[in-house]
């Protein structure tokens, strides 16, 4: 005669009893074990990035949920390496592991903003007010102070009242033609993130 425990003798019963009642309403646990897993991101939205940290600038997938759907807002749920991506191959550090946490920190920046001279408050404005800004503002300082020769004759055409400093978070491919564009407009004061 098999000795079982009274744990066991619970256990062996319970399963038995579990087993029994899902067969009688129509539910086969073996079915139930064979049916294959299913894949937690397989209805996401894949959208490849690099990440926004650091001038290692890793390649990342970011997956969304959200059909597409007018009403339907995607919403980022998980964020891994771009296995596929030459600098990190789909290793990410500590920081870029957190990525999701920044996505949908509620202190993130979602909009240009823009604070008045002498005053306190930053206020929101669209991308094309802003955009529209950095245009004139830097058209007018370019047309007020661009040096076509030195005090030799020699053609020079420098641009030093204003300086540009770019993000990281670029290919070098976009980092190369950020660079041919400064440039071409003349200017000698020229970055970027990932030197800093
Ligand atoms: S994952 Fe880490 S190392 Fe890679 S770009 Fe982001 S912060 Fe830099």
């Amino acid at each position: 005669m098999v000795q079982l425990s009274r744990r066991q003798f619970m256990k062996v019963t319970g399963s038995a009893l579990a087993g029994s009642s899902l067969a009688v309403m129509g539910f086969s646990p073996a079915v139930a074990l064979a049916e294959v897993r299913q894949y937690k991101l397989a209805a996401t939205t894949v959208t490849r990035q690099t990440c926004t940290y650091c001038s290692v600038g890793c390649g990342i997938l970011m997956y969304s949920l959200g059909d597409g759907g007018k009403n339907a807002k995607l919403s980022v749920i998980h964020v891994e390496g771009d296995p596929d991506h030459p600098v990190n191959r789909g290793t990410l550090c500590p920081k870029g592991a957190s990525l999701l946490d920044i996505i949908n920190s509620p202190n993130r920046l979602l909009k240009p903003q823009y604070r008045a001279p002498g005053a306190t408050e930053w206020s929101d404005i669209s991308w094309d007010e802003a955009l529209d800004r950095i245009a004139r503002k830097m058209k007018d300082d370019r047309d007020a102070n661009f040096v076509e020769k030195n005090d030799k004759g020699q053609t020079v055409n420098r641009w030093t009242t204003t300086g540009m400093l770019a993000a990281s978070a670029a290919t070098s491919e976009a980092g190369y033609i950020t660079h041919k564009v400064a440039r071409n407009w003349g200017l000698l004061a020229f970055d970027n993130q990932a030197r800093v």
